[in-house]
């Protein structure tokens, strides 16, 4: 998808945001904890490269991301440091783990197997170095029995085609008030570490919510995703330990201001009707942007006042009614500040009945990024 750089439609990302959330979270935990941002999903959908270089600056020593691909381009962008695919790799990839030094999970004593057997005919000369991961209740990928679990540590202690570097879990509920699950889960984990004959470099159990509310319980390295983009992982459920810089705005202009008359038609399926003669501007964002038809009914803020987007959300445009007339070019903000008056990426994500991770996400790469 190309950049739509010729239209007012933006994103706007706080580089300084991210490196202050990083900072505050690197001077709480433990000297010898290190902190890997978390840079997935492009960045949460804040860019990948700029995100990173932000988290180095803010502290972080080491990178976590989704997929190969997504470990490639932090390597092919000069980025040294550690970095750990979180997601299952193909044995077929094994050649690309070790030419740029990605470390990944093991989940099961059979990839080991089938992966000692495609070196035999395809040998690497960087070492390959295996996370194992632990199902202690995500039941998404991991180990979930000790003795399995023990049986891959032994195997890779006794060869040399694999360093055995990292073992970790995912917690599911850290960010719920009730932490009854939490609890269960980290207990589950100890149990499983008690059951190994040695520890490797990295222990790690912490995403944002862990190492915000349970930070007893991180390990050696947290996993610090959606927090370093300054918001919070329970949404509202759970205070911030301590103030997160949101880094991410999202602004556009009216591209058009009309006056219509009383029982004009908005928008496709006419879902509204002026009840009155009003003032309607146009905004040129819409669902192809990541900007989704459940945000009708939404208000914007437009020199910043609140305006309600009035009918579907299109394609690329939508149309808000206004108090009155506003010249074309007026700043229109969707997600942050303006004059006092600021739309989070939680309401946002509160009108589309989900979470602000999804609505971070969602912005397609048509919506130029531009950091400062
Ligand atoms: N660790 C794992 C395994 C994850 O899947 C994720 C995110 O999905 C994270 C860490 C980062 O989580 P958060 O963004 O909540 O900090």
């Amino acid at each position: 998808m190309v950049v739509s750089i010729h239209r007012p439609t933006k994103a706007i990302i706080d580089l300084k945001a991210i490196k202050e959330n990083v900072e505050n979270e690197v001077a709480r935990l433990p000297k010898a904890t290190d902190l890997f941002a978390v840079v997935k999903a492009n960045g949460y959908g804040h860019g990948a490269i700029e995100t990173a270089t932000a988290a180095l600056e803010g502290g972080a020593s080491g990178f976590c991301v989704a997929t190969v691909d997504e470990g490639i381009e932090l390597r092919e962008a000069g980025f040294s440091e550690p970095i750990l695919v979180l997601g299952i790799v193909s044995v077929a990839d094994i050649g690309l783990l070790s030419y740029y030094n990605l470390s990944f999970p093991v989940s099961t004593n059979e990839w080991l197997q089938e992966a000692a057997a495609f070196l035999q005919k395809n040998p690497v000369t960087n070492p390959l170095k295996v996370h194992l991961k632990v199902d202690t209740g995500m039941g998404r990928i991991g180990f979930i029995s000790n003795e399995e679990l023990l049986s891959a540590v032994k195997w890779l202690q006794e060869q040399s085609l694999f360093t055995w570097e990292g073992v970790f879990t995912h917690f599911a509920t850290a960010d719920q008030a009730d932490d009854t699950y939490w609890q269960e889960q980290n207990q589950r984990f100890q149990t499983a570490l008690a059951c190994l004959p040695e520890l490797p470099r990295y222990v790690h159990a912490g995403n944002s919510a862990t190492a915000l509310w349970h930070a007893e319980a991180v390990g050696n390295m947290v996993r610090y995703g959606i927090a370093m983009y300054g918001l919070n992982p329970s949404g509202t459920a759970l205070p911030e330990t301590y103030p997160l810089k949101p880094a991410l705005s999202l602004v556009s202009e009216l591209v058009q201001v009309k006056l219509l008359e009383k029982g004009a038609g908005i928008g496709y399926g006419e879902t509204y009707i002026t009840p009155q003669a009003e003032w309607i501007g146009t905004v040129p964002i819409g669902y192809a942007d990541g900007w989704l038809r459940k945000m009708q009914g939404f208000s914007l803020l437009v020199a910043g006042e609140y305006c309600e987007i009035v009918g579907r959300v299109c394609m690329d445009q939508l149309m808000i009614r206004l108090p009155r007339s506003f010249p074309a070019g007026t700043k229109v903000t969707l997600i942050g500040e303006d004059n006092g008056q600021c739309i989070t990426m939680q309401k946002v994500a509160e009108q589309l009945e989900t979470i602000h991770y999804e609505v971070a996400c969602t912005l397609s790469a048509r919506v130029p990024r531009e950091y400062k």
